[in-house]
């Protein structure tokens, strides 16, 4: 049946724009009400190479599968842990990246000019080797999970002592939980007069994050970034956790990894940053990152020093690829120039388009299927309400919903409008996102339509409830 071009853009998950900007280059000026004949939208599938027969293609995806081997066990050798530090905004992130960086000048590198390569490692005082991820924000963790790429073992949640527990920091506790990667705490700020750990913890506890020292097995570390107390203790504690959960990689291998960030330099071209997670990378190696490619022609750590070899965990900046590839892409070395060309370009189109394509989106509708698939046990939602009233209310009828063998899991339900941030989440986590008397700005409802993301807004309880009961009931339709 005809759609329109906003219909259709949603089918194919693809923003309008594309599709308008495809026929304005042919000299055609159309908005998105314009309807699409069907000649139109098979053209179009072809133009964004939407494919039918998915698991024909070869997509980014498959191409890192089909090509990774497996390890055999005497291959494998330990690698330093790969952690990330979230918190909320001015509870001493950067300085806690700062202190650790500053008070850690490997020997032979004093002086190098440091610089902003999205990760670091710090070699602590028991000789052991840490990776930290200096990315910007919680945005790009879960947007790099989102597509697969899960790149941190641990999480440092940090919190101000004088501050407590911020909406930033939940929204940290929801995406490092639904991660599943073992989190420690920083109290931070000790320093300060009005630091007050005690209320941290208690906060702490009521979102599910249990001291140690409350039988729980989160460990919790108190210290200063400014004044730089408490970073051996984090160091050590990252070490035991990261000896308990053995973290291994195979070094004898063709290298792979992702791409922390990209940017197109001046002199030196496209220069990328990334985490090796398998493998060595060296220098004349051919690589494939997402859809660029290229041969390695200089590689450097975060101090500017020359490498010629890199292995698992390190990062380090490549030059040498044709094209800026995305934060987030998956790299790989294919030491045939040829091939690696050839899969770049033929799947360069192919790749944006799957991209989207494949990333399925989770509506009301799609539940049904989800299940007869065999794939859903869970329905994951996202709440944002208007008051904590509503919050609870919602979740404890939800929580009281009968739906056999599927259950209800919230994985944040919070006071406010729906943010980009819940998106976000509900794309890497498959939810559904719900607005109880809130509703999603212009922005974030383009960037839940971008994402395959639903929001339903609601203002009465139990309406919203029967919608989820009759979705469940649909779930339970006997199949004769
Ligand atoms: P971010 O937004 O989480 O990256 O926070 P920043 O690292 O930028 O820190 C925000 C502010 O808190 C800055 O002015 C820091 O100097 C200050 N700060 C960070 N850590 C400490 C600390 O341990 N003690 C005190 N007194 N101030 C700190």
């Amino acid at each position: 049946k005809p759609l329109t071009i906003f219909e259709f853009a949603k089918e194919i998950q693809k923003p309008t724009t594309e599709i308008i900007k495809y026929y304005f280059a042919q000299g055609m000026m159309l908005n998105q009400n314009t309807t699409l004949n069907e000649d139109q939208m098979g053209e179009l599938a072809l133009h964004f190479g939407f494919d039918f027969k998915k698991e024909n293609v070869l997509t980014k995806e498959n191409i890192f599968e089909q090509l990774q081997e497996v390890d055999k066990p005497e291959d494998l050798i330990t690698r330093p842990p790969v952690v990330t530090i979230m918190g909320h905004v001015d509870h001493g992130k950067t300085t806690l990246l700062d202190s650790m960086r500053d008070s850690n000048v490997v020997s032979g590198e004093a002086g190098g000019i440091t610089q902003a390569i999205g990760a670091y490692q710090v070699t602590s005082k028991s000789g052991k080797k840490i990776t930290f991820i200096d990315t910007p924000g919680h945005e790009a963790f879960t947007e790099m999970r989102s597509r697969g790429a899960n790149v941190t073992d641990i999480v440092i949640l940090i919190v101000a002592a004088d501050d407590g527990v911020m909406p930033q920091t939940e929204e940290a506790i929801d995406h490092a939980k639904h991660a599943n990667v073992p989190i420690i705490v920083f109290v931070n700020k000790m320093d300060k007069p009005d630091a007050n750990p005690e209320r941290v913890k208690t906060e702490l506890m009521q979102h599910g994050i249990l001291a140690e020292e409350f039988g729980g097995d989160v460990p919790f570390i108190y210290g200063s970034a400014k004044q730089k107390q408490g970073l051996d203790d984090l160091q050590e504690t990252i070490l035991f956790i990261a000896e308990l959960r053995d973290y291994k990689a195979n070094p004898n291998k063709f290298a792979s990894g992702i791409v922390l960030e990209a940017h197109l330099d001046k002199s030196k071209g496209p220069v990328a940053s990334v985490l090796i997670q398998q493998g060595t990378l060296n220098i004349r190696d051919v690589v494939i990152a997402g859809p660029t490619y290229g041969t390695i022609k200089d590689m450097e750590n975060e101090n500017g020093r020359k490498l010629k070899t890199a292995v698992p965990s390190q990062p380090v900046v490549i030059i040498g690829l044709n094209e800026v590839p995305n934060a987030g892409d998956k790299f790989l070395v294919m030491n045939d120039a040829t091939v690696a060309r050839s899969i770049a370009e033929a799947q360069y189109e192919k790749h944006l388009a799957m991209e989207r394509s494949n990333k399925q989106s989770f509506t009301l509708d799609s539940i049904k299927t989800h299940i007869d698939d065999g794939e859903l046990k869970l329905v994951n939602l996202i709440i944002k309400a208007d008051t904590q009233g509503s919050v609870e209310a919602l979740k404890s009828s939800l929580a009281k919903l009968d739906i056999n063998g599927v259950r209800i899991n919230i994985i944040r339900a919070s006071v406010g409008a729906i943010s980009n941030s819940d998106i976000t989440l509900a794309a890497a986590g498959q939810a559904l996102v719900y607005g109880f008397n809130v509703r999603p700005s212009a922005v974030v409802h383009k960037k839940a339509e971008e994402d395959g993301v639903e929001i339903r807004l609601h203002n009465v309880i139990y309406k919203l409830i029967e919608e989820l009961e009759a979705a469940a009931k649909g779930m339970l339709d006997p199949v004769f």
